[in-house]
């Protein structure tokens, strides 16, 4: 079976203060075990060692990018290796935010989820279309490419997750219905058997994300191939501990 996975991406929101905030909260509350949730949350880059170090140990970090090289002479990024150096187990890739804002290519996006893969990090591969495309009835055909320029340089997918998030549905308050992330989520891992092999297709987590809050989180959830969620604005609210306990 596959582990449920709440991820709270926190985009570029907080203070220091807030992030401590939202850190007493999260180690206050009372959850589901490990054995049944696996709870991830992604603060901006500067607050990743503070809430790495005070956050509890049943939840893990994840960073909202990296980069696809060593180091060196790359102004503004952040390495792979800078975050398996700091034990950040975690990162997010491709979001929609970075793909529309900072001109992410399928392609790239493909080459950090393989760099990041191959220095030891699990990676959150992020995919969806837009309204225009959902309109244009292309949605599978806009998910199954960014999923394959993923597929076409990683070949072991253990440590990936995938969060499909309809752009649509970010930030908007207009959450995909259930069934209609169940036939994304369906159809992406029918892509999974046909393109990549069949034990793949059974065991990656294909989670949600967009507009998920404590209200629509359990009939979510309850779909047959939705494996948990990534959550932008409600992570950095107590509801997120709300969105966790649909896991049980
Ligand atoms: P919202 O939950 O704010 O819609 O954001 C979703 C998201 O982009 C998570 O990565």
């Amino acid at each position: 079976a596959r582990k449920f996975f709440v991820g709270g991406n926190w985009k570029c929101n907080g203070t220091a203060e807030e992030v401590k905030k939202i850190v007493n909260t999260l180690n206050e509350a009372q959850v589901p075990s490990q054995d049944v949730v696996e709870v991830v949350v992604s603060p901006p880059y500067v607050f990743l060692p503070l809430v790495k170090s005070t956050l509890r140990p049943d939840f893990h970090v994840a960073a909202q990018n990296c980069w696809v090289k060593k180091g060196g002479a790359y102004t503004g990024e952040v390495s792979a290796e800078m975050l398996v150096n700091l034990d950040i187990p975690w990162v997010i890739l491709g979001h929609s935010e970075r793909r529309a804002i900072l001109n992410e290519t399928n392609e790239f996006v493909g080459d950090k989820v393989a760099y990041a893969l191959a220095q030891g990090l699990k990676v959150i591969a992020c995919v969806g279309e837009t309204l225009e495309q959902r309109e244009a009835g292309s949605t599978m055909d806009v998910v199954a490419a960014q999923t394959k320029a993923i597929a076409d340089r990683v070949s072991d997918w253990t440590n990936v997750v995938i969060a499909y998030e309809p752009v649509w549905a970010i930030g908007t308050g207009k959450v995909a219905s259930p069934a209609q992330a169940q036939e994304v989520h369906d159809e992406l891992r029918k892509w999974l058997a046909k393109n990549v092999n069949a034990d793949v297709a059974a065991t990656t987590r294909i989670i949600y994300g967009g507009s998920v809050n404590g209200g629509n989180c359990k009939e979510l959830g309850g779909q047959a191939d939705v494996d948990g969620f990534l959550v932008g604005g409600a992570s950095l609210k107590p509801e997120f501990i709300d969105i966790i306990k649909a896991a049980e």
